[in-house]
């Protein structure tokens, strides 16, 4: 990848623990030093913005400044087609202030349960994954990806975070809280926007 970085470091823009560590897993190839917005006690931005491109934008431009490093950012979330696409760029926030996500999962059943929606056609869903690359003095570029899949109930699987243990990508029996780490960064909707990023980058 043709990709020059300050001190050959990246800033990781998120304080999840769980996107940190599947970012972190997807840059280990290409060598550069990953550090945190946590690790660098970076303010969290609040996410303002209407898109999941937006948000995503937002962070990454946030932590380059406050850091004056490269910077790459994740803005994601869950959209259900029954649910009019939530709870799309509120994926976290369903989950509250105590970001407890089996609370988020029983929200999201119960909405399906009110919409009648049961059958496995009817609880589809997709995750989306938008990639902000903020450098230093260029103009930032975004990359989204795409998953798609069905919810289940109960959740299943230990693995994973936030909504893996109900969401079952299609073609698969077992849910990303079931998968192996590998497996499901082979397939996600971050591992398709990472492949578009690393794509771009080495072309340019
Ligand atoms: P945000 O991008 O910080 O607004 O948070 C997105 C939220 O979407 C996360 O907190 C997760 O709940 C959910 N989410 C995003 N990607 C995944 C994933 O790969 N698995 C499970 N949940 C995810």
């Amino acid at each position: 990848m043709q990709l020059e970085l300050p001190d050959n470091r990246l800033v990781v823009a998120s304080h999840n623990q769980g996107k940190v560590r599947e970012i972190s897993a997807l840059l280990a190839p290409l060598g550069f030093t990953v550090v945190s917005a946590g690790d660098l006690h970076l303010p969290e931005p609040e996410e303002t913005e209407a898109t999941f491109e937006g948000n995503a934008r937002l962070k990454a431009e946030a932590a380059m400044t406050a850091s004056g490093l490269a910077a790459l950012s994740d803005d994601s979330g869950l959209c259900v087609d029954a649910l009019d696409g939530a709870p799309g760029i509120y994926s976290a926030r369903w989950a509250g202030p105590d970001k407890d996500f089996a609370v988020a999962m029983r929200k999201v059943e119960d909405e399906l349960q009110s919409a009648g929606a049961t059958s496995p056609a009817a609880r589809t869903a997709h995750f989306v994954c938008a990639l902000c690359l903020a450098l230093p003095g260029q103009p930032s570029r975004v990359f989204t990806g795409k998953v798609h899949g069905d919810l289940v109930w109960p959740p299943r699987g230990e693995r994973g975070f936030g909504y893996d243990p109900v969401f079952r990508p299609d073609g698969h029996d077992i849910t990303f809280g079931e998968m192996d780490p590998d497996a499901k960064h082979a397939m996600s909707h971050r591992a398709n926007a990472f492949a578009q990023l690393v794509d771009a980058l080495s072309q340019s």
